[in-house]
C-alpha cells in the first residue's frame, strides 16, 4: 500500500476492520509518515469527543445565567411598557392642544354662539315691540 491507499484506510485501522497484515503495513507506515500519523491523532481526537459524555450543566448552572441578565423584573418591564402605551396618547392630546392654542382663529367669522344668540336678542326684540296685554286692552277699551 502506498500513502494514500493508508491515508484512505486509517480509519479501518483505527477501527480495527483490517486484517494482521494490513494492520502491520500501515502500522509500519506510520512510524515514518507524519501527515498520516497526524491523520490518526485527528481521528482519535474526534473518536475522544464523539465517545465523552455530553457535557451536562452544573447545578449553579441556572443561577450563573440569571445572574447575568439585565436586573430589571418582569413586573417592572411590564409597568415600563404599559407608562410608555399610556404616554402615547397623552402627547398625542398634548400635540393637538398646542396645535389648536398657536393656530390663529378667523375673527371675521361670529362665532356660533354669537348667531345663537342674536337670534335669541332679535326674538326678544321683537317681541318687546308687540303690544303689551294692557296696551292691547286700553286699545280694545278706548275704541269707540
Ligand atoms: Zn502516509
Amino acid at each position: 500500500m502506498d500513502h494514500s491507499e493508508i491515508e484512505e484506510r486509517i480509519f479501518e485501522f483505527f477501527d480495527g476492520e483490517l486484517d494482521a497484515a494490513a494492520s502491520v503495513e500501515i502500522g509500519r507506515h506510520l512510524d515514518a509518515c507524519g501527515p498520516c500519523r497526524q491523520r490518526l491523532e485527528r481521528w482519535l481526537r474526534v473518536s475522544r469527543f464523539l465517545r465523552a459524555p455530553a457535557p451536562r450543566a452544573g447545578p449553579d448552572f441556572a443561577a450563573a445565567v440569571m445572574s447575568r441578565l439585565p436586573r430589571e423584573s418582569p413586573a417592572a418591564a411590564l409597568r415600563g411598557r404599559l407608562s410608555r402605551a399610556i404616554m402615547v396618547p397623552v402627547y398625542a392630546f398634548a400635540a393637538a392642544a398646542l396645535f389648536l392654542a398657536l393656530v390663529p382663529r378667523p375673527e371675521s367669522q361670529p362665532s356660533t354662539d354669537a348667531l345663537l344668540l342674536s337670534d335669541e336678542e332679535a326674538e326678544w326684540a321683537a317681541g318687546s315691540n308687540e303690544p303689551s296685554a294692557e296696551e292691547l286692552i286700553g286699545l280694545s277699551l278706548e275704541a269707540p
